[in-house]
């Protein structure tokens, strides 16, 4: 019996006769679901397929920490697991339908998601992938041709908004709270379930990861026993690798202004991926305190710039709850929250480097421009493509120093100009020393400064747009199109037409 991800398909018909266009048409199926029920099954013919019928879609079950309190268990809400494919490099990859209705792990809520929020997933998944940060992924997006009611502003006036579904990639979706519920049930429980996964996914086997060079004892100072052998514990070497995919990951969120709103232990993955898309937002305006999130205020727990501590403290969570089931002592949590540190200062500290195309790390002029930036409201990405500009020039008079910034110091006084041309001068100095030229600079800094983030407002015209197209009823075609963000620029990623008040969208690429 097969299981579906091993089942093989094949379309010979288009395979075989691809000039002969008159014998076939490519089609969507674009028939309205509502409430689909299975009526019939024939077990006889599932024979003939060589398909398990046991293997049905499932929904997973969590636990997690949220806004730093112990929840219990929680579990797929509204997303569920239709199997995992198994493609051409043998990769793995679980196909995930979020909104497609009630679980078990449902609770009060309707297992359902909106047009709003699903283009908001789908559109960050993609563009996070475009930066070259991990991501889980987004495969397509369907309305449904139901509406769903939301209280977007929790003002007491829901609406009606378009339902749909997101259909989302990952290589796993496993959560560090997924451990602190098998964790919390026991170590042969706990035991069983890491076993499993340290076995079948992409991070099979940490030790692998780990190069011979890459010291795998560490010494905590109170002696000789005190040291920390990886090699000894795969458990231990799967924590540091939990904790620096997740230190990684944070650094580069830092980088271009990400601020995910929601960072409960039930929404950090183990493979270091940015997973549940919710509240999420890009800085425009540096702004340390920042949050996406209203219902994070006004404590700002997961304002931008508490994700680094926030992070460590998830693995803190991570950490101790595998060794609360005794998989790694408590020197080996310590070890991977060490590592964490370690790990975010080194990726945090080359990223601003890059970002400012500095010859060196330098800690005084990157603590001076963030405060700058903060004090003058900088808008985060437009002010490194306009840094490129600069010249390593010592000889510029002070009075031309801050024109390549123009744009983005707006309406600031005297005094703030003084600031400004002071750090511009030392920065000047800096570059002046490395002896790059500029344009090889400028070529650099480009490389890893986002001309385009996914700002809100894009974001939001996009979700207009559809909302439109799906609620206008408008009988003639009516196309339109949702982009994705590349360091580059933006390319159309999604078209959609609306005839009927029926909004079909296709994926692009
Ligand atoms: P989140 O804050 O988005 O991670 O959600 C926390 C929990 O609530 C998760 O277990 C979700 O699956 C669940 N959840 C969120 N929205 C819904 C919904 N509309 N229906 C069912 N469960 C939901
Ligand atoms: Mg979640
Ligand atoms: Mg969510």
């Amino acid at each position: 019996k097969l299981k579906l991800e091993e089942l093989k398909w094949d379309h010979s018909f288009v395979r075989e006769l691809p000039v002969f266009r008159s014998c076939y048409t490519k089609v969507s199926p674009s028939a309205e679901v509502d409430n689909p029920q299975l009526v019939a099954w024939s077990d006889s013919v599932a024979e003939l397929l060589d398909l398990d019928p046991k293997e049905m879609p499932y929904a997973q079950c969590y636990g997690g920490h949220q806004f730093g309190m112990w929840a219990g268990q929680l579990g797929d809400g509204r997303a569920i697991t239709l199997g995992e494919v198994l493609n051409s490099k043998s990769q793995r990859w679980e196909l995930q339908l979020k909104g497609a209705g009630r679980t078990p792990y449902s609770r009060f809520a309707d297992g359902l998601a909106v047009l709003r929020s699903s283009i908001r997933e789908f559109l960050c998944s993609e563009a996070i992938h475009s930066l070259g940060i991990p991501t889980t992924r987004a495969l397509c997006l369907v309305t449904t041709g139901k509406f769903v009611t939301r209280d977007m502003f929790y003002d007491g006036n829901p609406k009606d908004e378009p339902g749909a579904i997101v259909c989302r990639v990952a290589q796993s979706f496993l959560r560090f709270g997924s451990y602190q519920l098998h964790a919390s049930r026991g170590k042969d429980d706990m035991v069983l379930f890491a076993l499993w996964l340290i076995m079948p996914l992409g991070i099979t086997s940490p030790l692998e990861n780990l190069s011979k060079s890459d010291s795998l004892s560490f010494s905590t100072g109170e002696g000789d026993d005190s040291v920390v052998d990886l090699t000894s514990n795969k458990y231990a070497a799967w924590a540091v690798e939990v904790a620096e995919r997740t230190a990684s990951l944070i650094a580069n969120w830092q980088g271009v202004g990400f601020t995910h709103g929601v960072l409960n232990t039930d929404n950090m993955s183990v493979l270091g991926l940015t997973i549940d898309y919710g509240p999420f937002g890009f800085l425009d305006a540096f702004d340390p305190s920042y949050t996406p999130n209203t219902t994070d205020l006004p404590g700002r727990r997961y304002c931008f710039a508490n994700q680094p501590d926030i992070g460590l403290w998830n693995i803190a969570q991570f950490a101790t709850t595998i060794s609360a089931a005794q998989l790694i002592n408590d020197k080996e949590a310590n070890y991977a929250m060490e590592r964490y540190g370690t790990k975010f200062m080194d990726e945090y500290q080359a990223i601003m480097t890059k970002k400012l195309g500095l010859p060196k790390y330098n800690k005084q002029l990157i603590s001076e421009l963030l405060r700058n930036m903060a004090v003058d409201k900088v808008d985060y990405t437009n002010f490194f493509r306009l840094l490129s500009n600069i010249k390593a020039d010592p000889t510029i008079p002070e009075d031309e120093l801050l024109i390549p910034l123009k744009a983005v110091l707006l309406d600031i006084g005297k005094e703030r100009k003084d600031a400004w041309t002071s750090w511009v001068k030392s920065y000047v100095q800096e570059l002046s020393a490395s002896g790059i030229s500029d344009e090889e600079r400028k070529t650099a800094m480009n490389s890893v400064n986002p001309k385009y983030i996914l700002r809100n407002y894009l974001c939001q015209s996009a979700i207009d747009a559809a909302e439109q197209a799906t609620l206008a009823k408008l009988d003639a075609e009516c196309p339109s199109q949702i982009y994705k963000t590349t360091v580059s620029g933006l390319q159309p990623i999604l078209t959609w037409t609306s005839s009927e008040g029926k909004c079909i969208i296709k994926h692009l690429y």
